[in-house]
């Protein structure tokens, strides 16, 4: 039986980075993977085809709404739905392919079947041509997740849909109705908005992204609401009905009376799941609690040697969250102290404008009692936003009262998910909101916008 210093189940963001940067420190490495293709959620059905639908249905929306404005005419304006889910085929292959050839860069062996554990430092390879074994000093499991299947209204790959299934409609439905105001559903919902769907958003909460700063996310919602999207708030989804080509969603709304939104496709969008059920975790006693895999602050769970990381552990279900548990789990099986900065985690939605975040909300601040101040500096007054035609956003940042450093930063407008990254950097290098503020930002430019939130902290922004 081969045996392996490290044995890594799942090639989403967390395997295969686990997986690389184990070969790197002299580790001998496999990785197991049961779909077809490596990269998982992230790389086949998640981040990047996302936004490759997302940046094509952009372009879509510039040419109808924004083209006029810089006195571009297009004429009577079409485009290839095919040509552009080609595009995204594209992109997503030539990623997937390029793990595989990072697995041989850095020698590491790789299965495809489904991987189980088998007993102490035991693994199965179960796959059509039958189960093989491989020993494992230790195991990373990373096996991720799937999207939540709401009971009375079951996936049906065709009407109702996952967020696999609506990155792909090979037509633009006429009548979209999106159940969850989360990143995934309005990032999706923007994109057949975008290409001309009649776009409905079904919440039970009062607000879009229930994870973001109020206003941040007040704002966002008017935007959306401003680009054609319809909202219905504080409703309940309670069951669709498929007849014909049509689906009949019915919903108690905010009023608890029972309402009914006909459409041709429903997307359900309220969560994720993590994989907890395909590599048969009860034959070594993995503990598992309310649904994800329990593990110690060294990424360990209850069985000496196994490991867990990414969407199947504790955390928000983000794909530079699972690879930064990932290094950290590779470091400590080499012997260094592998850690992940919790505070300092960007969560970004991809919308137009984008919203991105780091650190405590002034919510959460209040709730948590800690004494903070607030800079706020608004796209509008910024020269490089209005020559983006990007006016409609804002940058805030909190900062602890006493001693200025950087408790949050939330960011909704144009290319929030980039400028996030210097408060991320900020936050990890503890710096203090002056720290922003004196730091030289290039004229002009978005980060000018930065550097007078952090200016506003303490009511110095030149322009505000
Ligand atoms: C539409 C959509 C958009 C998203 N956009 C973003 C985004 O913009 N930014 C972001 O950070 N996150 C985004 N996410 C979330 C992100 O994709 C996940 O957080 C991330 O992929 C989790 O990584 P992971 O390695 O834990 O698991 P996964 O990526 O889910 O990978 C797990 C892998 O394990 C394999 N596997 C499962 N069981 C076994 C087994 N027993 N043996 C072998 N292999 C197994 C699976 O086939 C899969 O390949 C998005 C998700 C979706 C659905």
């Amino acid at each position: 039986m081969e045996s392996f210093d490290l044995v890594v189940l799942g090639s989403g963001p967390g395997g295969y980075v686990c997986a690389i940067r184990a070969a790197q420190l002299g580790l001998k490495t496999a990785l197991i993977e049961k779909d077809d293709t490596l990269g998982g959620t992230c790389l086949n059905v998640g981040c990047i085809p996302s936004k490759a639908m997302l940046e094509s249905s952009e372009l879509v929306h510039a040419a109808n709404a924004e083209f006029a404005k810089h006195g571009i005419t297009v004429g009577q304006l079409s485009f290839d739905l095919t040509k552009m889910l080609e595009r995204k085929r594209g992109i997503v292959k030539q990623l997937t392919d390029g793990i595989g050839m990072l697995m041989k860069k850095n020698e590491i062996t790789l299965f495809r079947g489904r991987g189980v554990l088998r007993g102490a430092g035991k693994v199965g390879v179960t796959s059509e041509s039958g189960i093989s074994e491989v020993q494992a000093k230790a195991i990373c499991l990373a096996m991720g997740s799937v999207p939540v299947e709401l009971p009375f209204m079951k996936f049906d790959g065709r009407f109702i849909v996952s967020s696999t299934e609506a990155l792909g409609f090979e037509s633009v439905p006429k009548r979209f109705v999106v159940v969850g105001a989360g990143a995934v559903g309005l990032e999706l919902g923007s994109v057949w908005n975008r290409l001309g769907a009649e776009v409905t958003v079904v919440e039970m909460l009062p607000n879009v992204t229930p994870f973001a700063d109020v206003a941040a996310a007040k704002m966002l919602q008017r935007v959306l609401k401003s680009q054609g999207l319809s909202f219905r708030f504080g409703a309940k989804v309670t069951g669709a009905e498929v007849t014909g080509n049509e689906v009949r969603v019915t919903l108690q709304n905010q009023d608890n009376k029972a309402e009914e939104i006909v459409c041709d496709r429903v997307l359900v969008s309220v969560g994720r799941k993590a994989c907890i059920d395909t590599a048969e975790l009860d034959v070594v006693g993995v503990a598992v609690k309310n649904g994800k895999v329990v593990i110690d602050d060294h990424f360990q769970t209850n069985v000496p040697g196994i490991y867990a990381i990414g969407d199947l552990v504790r955390g928000p279900m983000l794909a530079h969250k699972a690879s930064e548990e990932a290094v950290a789990v590779a470091e400590i099986l080499a012997g260094k102290p592998g850690h992940v900065n919790y505070n300092a985690i960007p969560n970004v939605v991809y919308t137009n404008p984008e919203l991105a975040q780091v650190g405590i909300t002034e919510e959460q601040a209040k709730e948590i009692g800690v004494p903070y101040k607030v800079g706020k500096y608004f796209y509008k007054s910024n020269g490089r936003a209005k020559s983006l035609g990007a006016e409609d956003g804002f940058v805030k940042i909190i900062a602890h009262s006493e001693t200025d450093r950087l408790l949050g930063a939330h960011i909704i407008g144009a290319r929030a998910s980039e400028l996030i990254g210097e408060l991320v950097v900020g936050m990890e290098f503890q710096a203090a909101a002056e720290d922003i503020a004196r730091t030289t930002h290039a004229h002009p430019s978005l980060g000018e916008i930065i550097k007078e939130a952090a200016l506003a902290v303490d009511k110095m922004a030149i322009h505000g």
